[in-house]
């Protein structure tokens, strides 16, 4: 379970909106399962703004999926440890929230 202090997304039909998310509780769920050995069912996003409705939104854990996201983070690292990859921030919203943008140096801001 992971809390969101934002709005709940309209997901119908828009599941890309909170893939990040998805794939962010799959590290959460793959960490699980090597640290303590449990098994991860589902997976949760739950909106604390949201006043009406459900506030949840739900994953369900597959093998496939876990190892598909964990293979690609890796290929992430791979990267960043090889610099292989672009100098500067082409999207710089994630700097606003970043406890890196004092001493990262890319940041816009
Ligand atoms: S501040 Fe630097 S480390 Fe943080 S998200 Fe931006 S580019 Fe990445």
């Amino acid at each position: 379970m992971d809390y969101k202090t934002g709005p709940k997304p309209d997901i119908e039909g828009h599941p890309e909106r909170v893939e990040h998310y998805r794939k962010q509780l799959e590290i959460y769920a793959y960490l699980i399962e090597k640290r303590y050995g449990k098994k991860v069912r589902r997976m949760h996003l739950y909106y604390t703004n949201c006043q009406n409705g459900d506030p949840l939104i739900t994953f369900e854990w597959t093998r496939s999926a876990i190892d598909h996201t964990v293979a690609e983070i890796s290929e992430t690292i791979k990267n960043i440890e090889n610099k292989n990859f672009e100098g500067s921030v082409t999207n710089s919203y994630a700097c606003t929230f970043c406890d890196m943008r004092f001493v990262c140096g890319k940041a816009a801001t």
